[in-house]
Order: C-alpha cells, then structure tokens, then sequence
C-alpha cells in the first residue's frame, strides 16, 4: 500500500512545523496506554469562504475528554481554535478535515505516572470516508460480533484513543468480512452505534437514535441533525432500540464528521426499506450540505469562518 500524500504543515506544542518534525518518543505514554484525547473536525468551502463546521463544540468535546481522563490540557479552546485555522490556511486547504490530539507524553513508565501533555493539530483533504458514492447509495453494513464497552469500563462519552481498539475491531471486521461498515451493540445486547458513527432509524417518517447510554459518543453531528430535524418538523426519538429495528426499520443512515450522512442499504445482507436511501434520510443529506452550499441557514453559528 503506498502512503498517503502527507501535508507540507502541521500544529505542534505551539507552533506550524513542517510534517515531518513532528515526532514523539516510542516511550510515551499514549503509546503503551491509549491515554490520548482527540477530535475531528470538517471544514468546508461555503459561498462566505472556508468555515469549520462547529469548531468551538469539538473543542469543548475535547477538553471534556481530557477532564474525564485527567489529562491536563497545556492550551486554551480559543489557542487552539486558531491553530485549526493556522493548520488548514498553511496547508491552503479550505475543505479539509482537522485532528486536533492531546497526549501523554514521554514522562513517567507506570500507568498513573505523571507525564507531559502533547498537543497537535494536523489537516488535510478528505472526501467520504466510507467511499466513494456511498453518500448517494449507501452502504452494506453488518451487526458486528463485538460488543461496546459495557457501563462503568471505558467511558463511551469521551473520545479517547484507548476506546478506538473497540472500534478498530468493529471496522476490520466488517472489512474482513466484505461489508462497508460494522454497527455494534451496547453490552445490554441493545444497538449502540457505528465503529464510528452514530445511528438513525427511520419508522413511518418518525426519527429514532439511540441514547447517551448506550455506549455511544455523544456525536456533534448527531445533534445537529437531530437540531435541523426538529427545526423542520421531523420528529426525533432518543430511546433503546433491539438488535432486530434493524431489519424492521423504513430507513437507516449512520452519521459522523467523517461519514457525514451515509445512507445504509442494508444489514446483514437484508435489504433496508427499499434498499435505496430513502426520503427522510435524504432530506437530512440536504438540510446538512445545505449548511455549507448556503441552502440551509446557519441558525446556530455552527459555521465558524477559517479567515
Ligand atoms: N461515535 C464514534 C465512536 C465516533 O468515533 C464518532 C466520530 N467522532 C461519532 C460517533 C460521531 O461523532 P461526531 O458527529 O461528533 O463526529
């Protein structure tokens, strides 16, 4: 496999690095523990220039991250809300996909060892992550055979590294196995979400989404749909859904920064609804991308202006 085009710049402990300068030692702590906090954040070009879409709500996600794992955070929201801009405009991107990262760094070998926290920025181009064309066909998912982090282990609501060899596991195995993505359930053999994305069902024109306690992120993109959903007049339940709304569903679509609104067209090879996306997954496509084509108006300020 050849690597991938790396940028020219990257955020680094304070300052636009070249790519490459921008190392840590094999010693660090997140290395060995998966003791790292970390975002990713969209920008898209809009008719009023770059905006990065709710920047300032990622960035409090991550401090929130932090908090939980007690990771102490060597920068302020607002510092690191013009490094985001300072990595995209160095790497002349306006749409783009940002990875803000805190970690612990080289300091202490024990697990409770006190250690420095690093902190980058990188940027680059992404298109849809699960695809090509999957925004207009959707994908074929599975049920995967992992569970999520059961209540009390690994807390789901803080995007930490370690939680990610859960999603890891979910993801290669769907591949493995030939699918687009794998959709997890909680440990109460209830759905949960996506290896890295949120989850909505669709019954009679109704919404419905799992909730915060169902080992789920508490998924920025999530709450804007369901915010854009309720503002026009769609209907949105938060509530426990059984393995088996999968199959019964009218509609499905898995959501994310990275995936955006991804349609899905079927789960364990039984066809979704129709198969095709269907009516009130594409409204949602529509009232989203329109926030950044201008057809949606931004209500919220969610469109932070990369300047
Ligand atoms: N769940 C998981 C496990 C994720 O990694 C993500 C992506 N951050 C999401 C849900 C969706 O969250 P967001 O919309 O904030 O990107």
């Amino acid at each position: 496999m050849s690597a991938p085009k790396y940028p020219e710049f990257i955020w680094h402990n304070g300052e636009i690095v070249p790519w490459a300068q921008a190392t840590t030692h094999v010693m660090a702590h997140a290395l060995h523990y998966g003791s790292s906090v970390f975002e990713g954040i969209r920008s898209y070009d809009t008719p009023n220039g770059p905006a990065i879409f709710r920047l300032t709500d990622h960035l409090e996600r991550l401090f929130l991250s932090a908090k939980i794992h007690d990771i102490s955070m060597p920068f302020d929201v607002d510092t690191l809300a013009e490094a985001c801009r300072q990595a995209l405009r160095r790497n002349g991107l306006g749409r783009g996909y940002l990875r803000p990262i805190a970690f612990r760094g080289l300091g202490g070998f024990g697990l409770s060892a006190d250690c420095p926290t690093a902190v980058s920025i990188a940027a680059w181009d992404m298109g849809a992550y699960l695809g090509a064309g999957v925004l207009e066909q959707g994908i074929d998912a599975c049920v995967s055979s992992w569970q999520r982090m059961a209540p009390n282990t690994i807390p789901t609501g803080a995007k930490a590294g370690g939680n990610y060899l859960s999603g890891q596991l979910i993801a290669r195995e769907a591949r493995r196995l030939g699918f687009g993505e794998g959709i997890a359930l909680a440990s109460t053999g209830l759905l949960s979400e996506g290896a890295g994305e949120n989850l909505f069902l669709v019954f009679k024109g109704v919404l419905h989404t799992t909730p915060a306690s169902a080992a789920i992120l508490n998924g920025i993109t999530r709450h804007s749909l369901m915010t854009l959903a309720r503002d026009n007049g769609i209907e949105v339940v938060e509530r426990d859904l059984p393995r088996e709304y999968l199959y019964l569903c009218d509609e499905l679509f898995m959501c994310g920064t990275a995936a955006e609104v991804t349609p899905i067209r079927s789960v364990d090879g039984k066809p979704v609804g129709t198969g095709k996306p269907g009516p009130v997954t594409q409204r949602l496509q529509e009232l989203f991308f329109g926030l950044f084509s201008g057809k949606t108006a931004d209500r919220y300020g969610w469109l932070e202006a990369v300047g």
